[in-house]
């Protein structure tokens, strides 16, 4: 059932244009095992029989191989026990927003909607590391513990759901405040306090 709701998510999120070509990956956490989409496959051709499934230590215990990302995606379970569902993309205006030239410590998306902040909260950028990489699994790591939705500068986003709906539409709103960002860039505009916004 939740490996079916993986790939349900995968493929809204291929409809919705947010992994270009062959790019993203997705896992879920059931019990003790990690179930996460394989290497080589689009989103939009993934199925439940290509799964591997690996343990919360990141080590293969059965189906295809994993992502080369899947080191990302450890790390951020080990940091998250909210999180049920993690998404990598490179999708184009989120993965634009993470090349600009942004101090590490910067908010990436300016809180300029009182929905961006309720939704994505403080977004963290990682500093950029190698695809795959150690580095960057920590990197991911040490960001993940304070957000659950994350830039990685130079490469595309992480979000980290309760489920791989709220998945999608992290991700869809990730994007939509990544397109505003981007519209908004260079121009004088308002921006919201986090602590009235909502007040
Ligand atoms: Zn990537």
């Amino acid at each position: 059932m939740t490996a079916e709701r993986l790939i349900a998510a995968c493929r809204a999120l291929a409809e919705a244009g947010l992994s270009p070509g062959s790019s993203g990956n997705a896992s879920v956490r059931e019990g003790d095992r990690i179930l996460i989409t394989p290497t080589g496959t689009a989103l939009r051709r993934v199925t439940v029989h290509d799964l591997a499934i690996l343990d919360l230590d990141g080590v293969h215990l059965g189906g295809p191989a994993p992502t080369k990302e899947a080191a990302m995606h450890v790390a951020a379970y080990r940091v998250r026990a909210d999180a049920g569902c993690v998404v990598h993309l490179h999708a184009r205006a989120a993965t634009a927003v993470s090349c600009l030239a942004l101090a590490v410590h910067d908010d990436p998306l300016p809180a300029y909607t009182p929905y961006r902040l309720r939704m994505l909260r403080r977004v963290a950028l990682v500093p950029y590391a190698a695809p795959g990489s150690d580095a960057l699994a920590a990197g991911v790591e040490a960001a993940a513990s304070m957000s659950h939705c994350l830039l990685l500068a130079n490469h595309g986003s992480v979000v980290c759901a309760a489920d791989p709906e709220r998945a999608v539409d992290l991700c869809e709103e990730l994007e939509a405040a990544a397109e505003l960002t981007l519209a908004l860039h260079g121009r004088e505009a308002r921006t919201l306090d986090p602590a009235t916004a909502w007040a």
